[in-house]
């Protein structure tokens, strides 16, 4: 018999499961920690015998739930319906599973996008059900509003410790890099590249203008395992860079160009939409927690993720 805490990980390969591995694997992991990266090829969360299967496999005694349906701005918009119903099924699985495996603790996923579209700022904690998210991510914002429900109802009702965090816009290494349905960053890097090596111009989509907190991957995989041993809330926390640290996608593209080294023509295609101007996030919580807290610099980020996905051009999801 083991006394180790053992840690499953759902949506283990995706890009914050396989940023929790990287930083596990350099540098963090604790001898009585034992931790299991599960993926779709494994079990399919959708599926509740699959799920309770996985569970009695792996006797998880806590879970960081990733898996879900994700897109980027044109993803979320014409996958409304599928979105709002898969991870809907996901996370009830999920979390359902994690109770009757008297899981000790679940650290599920939020996003900032989930928040109200009329909303003071910087966002904070307490206004996630203040009032309907964008238009451009309805489905997915519920689902994912959902979570926290479930997380305080079964506290009430058990005094399950289910809890979670709300990332900005995440990127790096092992992203989903396809223009249709990944997120921003990860389509400028597959463009940028694209643009360079085939002497085109670079398409940005909308007008550059709206404003983002991108957040490296490796500082929410930190993050989220200090979430895992340290956090004892059942409210949701922001894993946020500073306010001042917001930038425009424009900016965001000059440094995807300088990262790659594109001398051509950049473009701002305004046949595309912009979707959400802002959804500006207040750190202000983590930093109370974690007072001393650093990010790393978005330039340098930028240049591991460039540098990571030249090197795994083939094998990357684009
Ligand atoms: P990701 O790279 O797409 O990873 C998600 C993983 O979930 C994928 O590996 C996917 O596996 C898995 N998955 C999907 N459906 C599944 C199913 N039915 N059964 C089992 N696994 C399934 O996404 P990510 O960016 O790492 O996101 C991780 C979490 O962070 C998500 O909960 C997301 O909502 C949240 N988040 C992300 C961002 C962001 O900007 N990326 C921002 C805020 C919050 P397959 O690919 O094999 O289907
Ligand atoms: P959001 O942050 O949830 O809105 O989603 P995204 O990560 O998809 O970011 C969308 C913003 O980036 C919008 O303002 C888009 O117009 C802009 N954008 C510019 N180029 C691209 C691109 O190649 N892919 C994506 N997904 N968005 C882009």
């Amino acid at each position: 018999m083991t006394s180790k805490n053992v840690i499953l990980v759902t949506g283990g390969e995706g890009l914050v499961g396989s940023a929790i591995k990287f930083v596990l694997d350099n540098g963090e992991t604790r001898t009585e920690e034992e931790w299991v990266f599960t993926s779709s090829k494994e079990c399919d969360l959708t599926k509740l015998t699959d799920t309770n299967k996985l569970f009695e496999k792996v006797k998880p005694t806590h879970v960081i739930h990733l898996a879900a349906k994700i897109g980027g701005l044109y993803g979320n918009l014409e996958n409304s319906l599928q979105y709002f119903r898969t991870n809907i099924i996901i996370n009830d699985n999920v979390l359902a599973v994690s109770h009757n495996f008297g899981v000790k603790k679940v650290v599920s996923c939020l996003s900032t996008c989930i928040f109200p579209d009329r909303v003071s700022y910087p966002i904070d904690e307490k206004m996630i059900h203040d009032g309907p998210p964008h238009d451009s991510n309805f489905g997915y914002s519920y689902a994912k509003r959902m979570i926290d429900v479930l997380n305080k109802c079964y506290n009430k009702t058990y005094g399950d410790i289910f809890t979670s965090v709300v990332p900005t816009n995440v990127f790096g290494p092992h992203d989903n890099f396809n223009v249709e349905n990944g997120h921003v960053l990860g389509g400028l890097i597959h463009k940028a590249f694209c643009a360079k090596r085939d002497n085109t111009d670079f398409v940005v989509w909308g007008t550059g203008s709206p404003l983002r907190q991108f957040l490296y991957s490796r500082d929410l995989a930190r993050l989220m395992i200090w979430v895992l041993r340290s956090y004892e809330e059942i409210e949701p926390i922001i894993i946020s860079v500073n306010v001042e640290d917001e930038i425009s996608i424009k900016e965001a593209a000059e440094i995807v160009v300088k990262a790659i080294g594109f001398k051509g023509n950049v473009i701002y295609d305004t046949n595309k939409l912009d979707g959400q101007f802002r959804k500006t996030a207040s750190n202000r919580k983590l930093k109370t927690y974690l007072p001393n807290l650093k990010f790393t610099q978005f330039e340098d980020a930028i240049k591991e993720t460039v540098d990571w996905y030249m090197k795994h051009f083939e094998e990357a999801r684009k």
